[in-house]
């Protein structure tokens, strides 16, 4: 096919997708793996259908990593159950709720809690913990503990818990099944199904650069977090840990994440997208460029310092400091590309393909 002709041709997909047409798998694959010139095109937009479903501003959501305990082996994560080298830790209930007020008086109105699979934290603690934020300090709440019981989350939703996270992480179930010994895709599905049931805002997504992936997985990835209406993106570059079987598999593609990025708000619309922790590890630009591809969320990490380098997923993770000290800093970087933080709650909209948001 002439050149011109094949421009053309993309230019036309891309503008389809931002004026809301439904893309096919097909389409979808083309998008990922479109020459490097058309990137801008693709990036500018997902950066325009950001603007119309969701606004200009930055939600905000601090992350407490309260024990870095897993009971799983996930053959990518510095957490996994035998990197015995990880100095373990657990953070105690009131550390966690004066954690949470701290992120309350910065402003940030939403905390996620987030560990390794730790069922120490047993239904009642979980609860007793979500309560006491709640009552202490109003926050809305993410989990992101990942699979558990039904009757567990129905319970965390009872006790005020409003949001879960839980990446569905590769939609190859081959892949999936190496790289999650013991694990089950289906498992994680239905438990993501059930939170999406139950009425949380529910966060699924995926780690892109994993060995042995292509732009056709990719594409099924992007089509699992349009089929289960997830709420919530989370796409973030794989990056290799020393301490995992995977050490030494190097990543440096900014470029494959951020046009999944950019593919998930032409499909996905108006759901929240943050610029992810793992991009800014990749790239010193990687989280505003995400801004400027689709994203439209930051979650600046409020762990405190004893325990923050111990929360090792994956190497040089970014948000080094206090939190008021983090989030001045963000506030500079966002500036440089023109946009503000919202110290708001900050839910997906009410559904509204094509149009402006309301
Ligand atoms: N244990 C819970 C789970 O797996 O859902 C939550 C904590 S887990 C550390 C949070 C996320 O970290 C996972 O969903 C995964 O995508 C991401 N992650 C783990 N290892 C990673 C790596 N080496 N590079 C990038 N992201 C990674
Ligand atoms: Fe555990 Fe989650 Fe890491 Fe897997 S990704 S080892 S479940 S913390």
């Amino acid at each position: 096919m002439p050149i011109s002709k094949y421009s053309a041709n993309i230019q036309n997909l891309i503008d389809k997708a931002k004026g809301g047409k439904d893309l096919h798998r097909e389409d979808i694959i083309k998008l990922l793996k479109i020459p490097a010139d058309f990137s801008p095109y693709l990036f500018a937009a997902a950066d325009r259908v950001r603007h119309e479903q969701v606004g200009d501003e930055i939600y905000l959501r601090g992350i407490i990593e309260f024990s870095n305990y897993c009971e799983r082996n996930c053959l990518y994560c510095g957490l996994r159950k035998s990197n015995s080298s990880l100095s373990r830790y657990r953070m105690s209930e009131d550390e966690i709720i004066a954690t949470a007020k701290k992120i309350k008086q910065t402003g940030v109105p939403t905390v996620v809690l987030q560990s390794g699979e730790d069922s120490f934290y047993s239904q009642d603690i979980v609860c007793r913990l979500i309560e006491r934020i709640r009552k202490e300090t109003d926050l809305i709440i993410t989990l992101s503990i990942g699979e558990r019981a039904l009757n567990d989350y129905k319970a965390f939703q009872q006790a005020g818990a409003n949001r879960y996270l839980l990446k569905h992480e590769t939609a190859s179930r081959e892949l999936y099944k190496y790289l999650r010994p013991g694990s089950d895709w289906e498992n994680r599905l239905q438990c993501l199904r059930s939170l999406k049931h139950l009425g949380f805002e529910t966060g699924t997504g995926n780690m892109v650069g994993l060995p042995g992936q292509t732009p056709e997985i990719l594409a099924d990835d992007l089509l699992v977090m349009k089929l289960l209406d997830a709420d919530m993106l989370g796409i973030g570059p794989f990056i290799a840990h020393p301490g995992t079987p995977l050490a030494g598999l190097e990543n440096d593609d900014l470029e494959i994440t951020l046009r999944v990025l950019a593919v998930a708000r032409l499909l996905t619309r108006n759901t929240n997208i943050p610029a992810t922790t793992a991009l800014a590890t990749l790239h010193p630009q990687g989280r505003l460029q995400a801004l400027q591809a689709g994203a439209n969320v930051v979650m600046p990490d409020f762990t405190p310092e004893i325990y923050k380098s111990r929360y090792d997923i994956y190497p040089g993770r970014k948000d080094v400091g206090e939190a008021s000290e983090i989030i001045s800093h963000l506030e500079r970087d966002f500036q440089t590309i023109g946009r503000t933080m919202l110290y708001s709650v900050g839910n997906r909209p009410i559904e509204n393909y094509n149009g402006i948001r309301h």
